[in-house]
């Protein structure tokens, strides 16, 4: 079943590398690859994307949680009892691209307001 907090863990703490070499035993390619999830010879189809894999055959976007659950289960319950799934927080795009705002400020303002606006972005976060 699936899990998501623990699919969160994975794919945001666990190296796509690392679980790919140990699952496939070969390097993950850097370009082109054949997709694990669909029987692929001729046409390498996925590619890889940050911490993801996209394949552009079967339309599947997956991450170090789905290749575990797929080809290494045993692992991923390893991993699942060796933590511990409260304590984990799950941030949202909405709340990341929030963290990220001071990136785009206004230099023209006085340093005060724009540490006023920081502080306000901070407390609309934690009210949600
Ligand atoms: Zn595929």
């Amino acid at each position: 079943m699936f899990n998501r907090k623990l699919a969160y863990y994975c794919n945001n703490n666990l190296s796509l590398e690392e679980e790919y070499e140990d699952i496939f035993d070969k390097r993950l390619p850097e370009g082109k690859m054949f997709c694990p999830f669909h029987d692929n010879t001729n046409t390498p189809a996925a590619k890889r994307y940050g911490n993801f894999i996209k394949c552009f055959s079967c339309g599947k976007t997956y991450g170090v949680y789905d290749l575990l659950y797929e080809f290494n289960p045993g692992r991923l319950a390893q991993i699942e009892m060796s933590i511990n799934l409260d304590k984990i927080e799950m941030h949202t795009r909405k709340q990341k691209a929030k963290r990220f705002k001071v990136h785009g400020i206004d230099r023209s303002r006085s340093m005060l307001a724009i540490l006023l606006d920081l502080r306000r972005s901070f407390e609309d976060e934690t009210e949600e």
